[in-house]
């Protein structure tokens, strides 16, 4: 009885492990295919100063919606294309898609020297060797400042840190781009680990901004990050925050600059533009007039 238990089991793992096998195939042949046809877009998270609300930065996220399946999230498609190697043709695809925009609105002066963007990076693109060379070319072509660019890492690329990643940090920061370890706290990451690479700051992950203002002991973690980030001289930016309350308590333990569902979700580059850079330009007195008296 308990053999036929045991093998009908078996029948039943091996089958779901098939599909999840051919599952994972199907997305990552449908994503070679959005990527080559043009497919992926980004959409664009405000990050604001806390007490003002006044718009810093933006964190880039790469959204696909598939004809077929619908929207898929990147949480779960960027493992896949990260295991498949595809990564590397779609960090890419990021990265340039980022810097046009930037260039864009830089073109249009609704962005200015300060204004940086976010672009996330996996683990498998910073154990490339030429990602520093691809980078500042692209930077070049674009016409983009280094400063206009920020790229979040994961801690456990810290962590499990071989020398070519650690040489292509290097080179990275050599370049005069920021990187920022993004979730941070969810890995293990220790002082030894920050002060050893050349990153120049830490997005505090949303788990410990949800139990600010009920949870304490969230609060002694944020407290400690910024203790940390403070003697290391790190910028820290608070991910996640969706209510008020925690946007308090944020500002009381020192941190200056957050991003979440308070302000906005992400949104396509065209309501970002609207919303966060028309919108909110400063307008000229002359312009004003000419626009109530028409
Ligand atoms: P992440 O880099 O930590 O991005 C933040 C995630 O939190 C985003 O999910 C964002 O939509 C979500 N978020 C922002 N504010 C709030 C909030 O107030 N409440 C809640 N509950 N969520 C909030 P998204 O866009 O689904 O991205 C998931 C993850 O996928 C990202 O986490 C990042 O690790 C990865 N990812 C996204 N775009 C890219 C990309 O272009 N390249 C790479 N390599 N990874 C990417
Ligand atoms: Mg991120
Ligand atoms: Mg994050
Ligand atoms: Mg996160």
């Amino acid at each position: 009885r308990a053999k036929s238990d045991g093998r009908g089991r078996w029948t039943e793992f091996d089958a779901s492990m098939h599909e999840r096998v051919r599952e994972r195939v199907e997305i990552e042949l449908a994503l070679r295919q959005a990527l080559a046809t043009g497919q992926l877009h980004l959409a664009y998270q405000p990050i604001v100063e806390l007490a003002s609300g006044k718009l810093v930065g933006a964190e880039a996220l790469i959204r696909w919606s598939d004809p077929v399946r619908g929207p898929i999230s990147p949480a779960v498609f960027i493992p896949i294309a990260e295991d498949s190697g595809l990564i590397a043709a779609i960090g890419r695809w990021v990265l340039d898609e980022t810097l046009r925009q930037v260039a864009a609105w830089r073109a249009d002066e609704l962005v200015g020297e300060d204004f940086w963007v976010s672009v996330n990076v996996s683990p498998r693109q910073l154990r490339d060797p030429t990602l520093p060379g691809k980078v500042s070319e692209a930077l070049e072509r674009w016409d983009v400042p280094q400063s206009s660019v920020v790229l979040e890492i994961t801690e456990s690329v810290m962590i499990d840190a071989s020398t070519v990643t650690d040489q292509v940090l290097f080179d990275l920061r050599r370049l005069g781009v920021k990187m920022v370890v993004d979730d941070f706290g969810t890995g293990f990451s220790a002082l030894g680990y920050l002060r050893r690479h050349p990153v120049t700051g830490v997005k505090i992950d949303r788990s410990f901004v949800d139990g600010l203002g009920t949870d304490a002991e969230d609060e002694e973690i944020v407290r400690a990050v910024v203790a940390m980030s403070t003697a290391l001289k790190l910028t820290v930016v608070a991910e996640g925050v969706e209510t008020p309350a925690q946007q308090d308590v944020l500002s009381a333990l020192g941190v200056t600059v957050g991003q979440g569902h308070l302000w906005s979700v992400p949104v396509s580059a065209e309501e970002f533009t609207e919303r966060w850079l028309v919108a909110l330009a400063v307008v000229p007195e002359s312009t004003q007039d000419a626009a109530g008296s028409s």
